[in-house]
């Protein structure tokens, strides 16, 4: 049972392209590329993650949101 059979965990729709490897609720570990991207906006964005596209299309919302990650680096350093 591969990453491409499941849905995305919230939106139980999209195909998932992120999976949180430690999610706050175990219930939501699955994401698009469209939930993730709002995760990001919201300014809360996974943190520790693993792509499930074998490209880096989550590492690319977060570049494209580079603002918001480096204020994250900042804070974490
Ligand atoms: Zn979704």
């Amino acid at each position: 049972m591969g990453a491409h059979s499941r849905k995305c965990d919230w939106c139980g729709s999209g195909t998932p392209i992120v999976r949180d490897m430690e999610p706050l609720n175990s219930a939501f570990q699955y994401w698009c590329v469209e939930c993730a991207r709002a995760l990001i906006i919201k300014g809360d964005p996974i943190e520790t993650y693993r792509e499930l596209e074998g490209e880096p299309i989550y590492g690319r919302l977060l570049d494209e949101h580079c603002t918001l990650k480096r204020f994250y680096s900042f804070v974490a350093a």
